[in-house]
């Protein structure tokens, strides 16, 4: 490596909160005539305040990642725990509780309603939550702010630019405060600009303290975020950490199971 790896590994972990998601020797395997192992061991652990991308081509198991760490899907072995519940232990219902309480989701698609206005399109992400219609409100018009987009409040999707719709989806995403957010390609469908300023939404919104993971095969946005995890043929090939986010890093060995941050990755 031409970086200067100094020996600054404490610091990052004292910036860095408890585990929210946690992998264990993750393995998914479709069945059929040829099984497919769409991912084969996978561990790693993300704390509060984390900005984490997965990189990989298509076909490399980012999906099948996402599905396992977000509960919508379990993994044929290993461990997955979100906010230290083992998945494996909860039944149907208490899973989609979780997830409608603790995990925000963003994707490619939006899918938002066309009928509704902006902030009703947000407020209704928290109508699984228990959260009274005043409220949810009142949160939808809080998170659509944060992403800066309060005075397209009574506007509807239809009326607003792809990116702004991305604003909208990842304001539903915030709204009920969740221990992390899941973005699934959040800028596949999004111009080259615009995919920039929202991956500076995301790096603002985590400055701010949220924990995101985004799923992407942009090589050149992932290498903006602070911690990369390299996807391939369903592996995990590279766990890589660079403090500030905007240069090149030290590639290491992934993350040791309970996530702390070998030394050699990490520099100034
Ligand atoms: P990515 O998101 O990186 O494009 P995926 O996680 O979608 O990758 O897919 C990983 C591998 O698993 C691919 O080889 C894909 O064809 C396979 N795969 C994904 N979903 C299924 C499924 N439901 N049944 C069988 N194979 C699948």
């Amino acid at each position: 490596m031409s970086e200067t790896a100094t020996d600054v590994a404490a610091a990052p972990r004292q910036r860095l909160g408890e585990p929210v998601l946690e992998l264990e020797d993750v393995s998914k395997v479709y069945p059929g005539v040829s099984p497919v192992v769409a991912m084969d061991k996978a561990s790693f652990t993300i704390r509060r305040g984390e900005l984490v991308a997965i990189v990989g081509p298509s076909g490399s198991g980012k999906s099948t990642l996402l599905q396992v760490m977000g509960s919508l899907d379990r993994p044929s072995s290993g461990k997955v725990k979100i906010v230290g519940d083992d998945v494996a232990r909860m039944s149907d219902k208490a899973l989609a509780g979780l997830r409608a309480t603790r995990i925000g989701f963003i994707f490619q698609q939006f899918f938002l309603a066309n009928n509704s206005t902006a902030l009703e399109n947000v407020a209704d992400g928290l109508l699984y939550s228990g959260v009274r219609h005043r409220e949810r409100l009142q949160a939808g018009a809080t998170a659509l702010a944060r992403v800066g987009l309060a005075h397209r409040a009574n506007h509807r999707p239809p009326e607003l630019s792809g990116g702004e719709r991305q604003r909208v989806a990842i304001a539903r995403a915030l709204a009920g405060n969740p221990a992390i957010v899941l973005a699934d390609e959040p800028t596949g469908n999004l111009d080259s600009v615009t995919s920039a300023s929202i991956f500076d939404l995301l790096k603002q919104l985590n400055s701010e303290g949220t924990t995101i993971v985004v799923i992407t095969h942009d090589r050149d946005l992932a290498f903006r975020m602070p911690r990369r995890i390299e996807v391939l043929d369903g592996r995990i090939v590279h766990d890589v950490m660079v403090p500030d986010g905007s240069g090149p890093a030290v590639d290491g060995p992934p993350a040791t199971p309970d996530g702390s941050v070998p030394s050699e990755r990490v520099q100034s």
